[in-house]
């Protein structure tokens, strides 16, 4: 039964396949998508995967658990890229392991939704939470030391995320459980004390509003805070704790500077780029206006001034909204937003020819 099924698959292939950029799907029996690839050859990579070892292979054990496969043509290698990844949010299937190349690199600030936002590093992106993110960076390891600098000097808090919060304004029969005993970062004045009723709601939201700001990089209270303490220190001649502060403002001025150059390479991920079709067929030539590393829109390259006019003034509305950027990246977006970072990284002789396209544009 397996054997025939495999044969079947692999006989329509070889019939039918092409070896064209594109997105291919391997089914269960019941229909469910179990896997889905892409590849500038779909043929040659769908061959591939009957080529592999089973049961030691990965690729072996999805065609065994297989019935059927099909496969759409995409008009280049980045089409059938975006396209992938668009079947993986849909269908997520079992297989996949969405970006794991990257996944395994990156890293995001997470500030949690809620009355009590708390702040920390995760190395996913949830789509469906209310939570903002700030990211991808490089460091998980690092990038937490400085959130925890962060929080320590904001006052925030990093219990775990069912912890009960009991504010200061409060009335005390909203309270249906024991507040948090003994906290040590509040007995050593690390958090504010949001499960104790020590801060009030909104002087807790005004610290979640600092460290917003500070990741924006609109203002840097954390790090005047810490300098503040410091030359203090120093002044009282402690300079076991000047030299510990020292560390601190060092470490805020890493993620500070990490969160510029993230702004900046997102920023400088904005431009209309034009990508030929593979297939030399009519229409396949795509422009893509990309702004802050998400594709916004997507047309076939103008070959009337009509088309060309009308392409310039969507671009132009879009590239020139100049509405401030803080960082934070939608959760449903981070997964586009890593694939292009990803594609302009692996091919950046076509970032050049978009830049120089620009400057062309420009000198116009
Ligand atoms: S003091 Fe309370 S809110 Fe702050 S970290 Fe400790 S348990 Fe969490």
């Amino acid at each position: 039964m397996v054997e025939a099924r495999r044969d079947a698959m692999l006989a329509s292939i070889k019939d039918s396949a092409r070896d064209l950029p594109g997105t291919y799907r391997l089914l269960a029996e019941d229909g469910e998508v179990l896997y889905v690839g892409k590849s500038k050859g779909v043929r040659g990579r769908l061959l591939t995967h009957f080529r592999a070892e089973y049961p030691r292979d990965k690729s072996a054990r999805i065609i065994a658990e297989s019935a059927s496969v099909s496969w759409d043509y995409e008009p280049s290698e980045f089409a059938a890229s975006l396209a992938e990844l668009r079947l993986i949010k849909r269908f997520r299937p079992r297989y996949n392991v969405m970006m794991k190349r990257d996944a395994r690199h990156y890293a995001f600030i997470r500030l949690t939704a809620g009355p009590a936002p708390k702040l920390h590093v995760v190395r996913t992106a949830h789509g469906a939470d209310r939570s903002t993110y700030y990211g991808p960076f490089h460091g998980a390891q690092q990038l937490g030391v400085a959130v925890r600098e962060l929080n320590d000097a904001l006052g925030l808090r990093d219990c775990s995320l069912d912890t009960r919060m009991h504010f200061a304004d409060q009335p005390e029969f909203a309270v249906a459980e024991a507040r948090t005993p003994g906290c040590i970062r509040f007995e050593i004045g690390r958090c504010a004390g949001p499960c104790i009723a020590a801060v009030s709601q909104a002087a807790y939201e005004d610290r979640v509003s600092t460290a917003r700001a500070f990741l924006a990089g609109e203002q840097d209270t954390p790090i005047r805070v810490l300098r503040a303490a410091m030359e203090e220190s120093s002044a009282r001649l402690e300079f076991e704790r000047a030299a510990a502060l020292r560390d601190k403002v060092a470490r805020l001025e890493s993620l500070q500077d990490q969160f510029s150059r993230l702004r900046f390479a997102v920023e400088s991920l904005s431009f209309v780029y034009t990508v030929p079709g593979a297939g030399g067929e009519a229409g396949a030539d795509r422009a893509y206006v990309i702004h802050r590393g998400r594709v916004r829109h997507e047309c076939a390259v103008p070959r009337d001034a009509a088309a060309q006019a009308a392409l310039t003034a969507k671009a132009e509305s879009i590239l020139g909204n100049r509405a401030r950027e803080n960082g934070s990246v939608p959760a449903h977006e981070i997964d586009e937003l890593l694939l292009l970072a990803s594609w302009f990284r692996q091919h950046p002789s076509e970032l050049e020819r978009t830049a120089r396209a620009k400057a062309a544009r420009d000198a116009a």
